[in-house]
């Protein structure tokens, strides 16, 4: 420090100080995130993602037409789930089918509880999808990230809630509140072998808003895991709606193809 200058003048201006925080704060995380790819654990060279650039596009149905709606993917005849269905969300963007290796690695998330799998699925749903979910959202500041909760006894047994996981990576992506708008009244049956009108009943007030305030915002980015025939989701969706949604945006790792 030069003679007659106080402590405070020999500090950087604000905007150097704010840049070096933020340097040594990205040097922090960079060095805490995983260095290696979650499908093929070879190197990542991007800091912050959860794939390498080859796995990344070489994901099961990347760039396949979807159903704007439901996500499915279209074939000549149109959506086959939109056909027979009206679901409750407005629009769904997936980054991919729920197929292999992807499949793989939900099902390990889930299963095997690999927390550190889920935050890198986190980081490739904000990388893959917050520019499509801006977009579908529209403008304005009315809105917020709420994610498919799980019944109180998965949670138990999982430790973690993966949609809550992935939720709060899109909902930092998005500059969005990540909001505990919904419970899961009760531990619905398993679902795997249901089909849509058979989940849509099993799933019958299995979710409930809860009172928040501020009220909900009237534009919801909805995010689970998977959508599997979408019946989890519109249940959830409605459930929004009657507290107040307006437009319901799902968003999620995986569709079944
Ligand atoms: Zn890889
Ligand atoms: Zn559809």
């Amino acid at each position: 420090m030069l003679p007659g200058m106080s402590r405070v003048d020999s500090l950087p201006r604000p905007a150097a100080v704010w840049h070096r925080v933020r340097a040594l704060a990205d040097s922090a995380l960079d060095a805490w995130l995983p260095r290696a790819c979650a499908l093929c654990e070879g190197p990542l060279r991007q800091a912050g993602a959860g794939l390498c650039g080859h796995c990344r596009l070489a994901l099961p149905g990347r760039n396949r037409a979807r159903c704007p709606r439901c996500a499915l993917g279209l074939d000549a005849a149109g959506c086959a789930a939109c056909a027979g269905h009206a679901f409750a969300f407005q629009a769904s963007r997936v980054l991919a089918d729920y197929a292999p290796p992807l499949d793989r690695l939900i099902g390990a998330v889930k299963f095997d509880r690999q927390l550190g799998l889920a935050h890198a699925l986190g980081r490739e749903l904000r990388r893959g999808l917050a520019p499509a979910l801006r977009a579908a959202l529209g403008a304005g500041a009315d809105a917020a990230v709420v994610a498919v909760p799980l019944s109180a006894e998965r949670l138990r047994e999982r430790g973690f809630d993966q949609a809550a996981v992935l939720a709060r990576a899109l909902a930092d992506g998005l500059g969005l509140p990540l909001l505990p708008a919904l419970t899961r009244a009760r531990a619905t049956q398993a679902q795997s072998r249901l089909d849509l009108a058979a989940r849509s009943r099993n799933l019958q007030d299995a979710f409930r808003p809860r009172a928040l305030h501020p009220r909900l915002p009237a534009r919801v980015v909805l995010v689970d895991d998977v959508i599997t025939t979408g019946a989890t989701a519109d249940a959830a969706a409605r459930a929004l709606i009657a507290a107040g949604a307006r437009r319901v945006i799902v968003a999620a790792v995986a569709r079944t193809p």
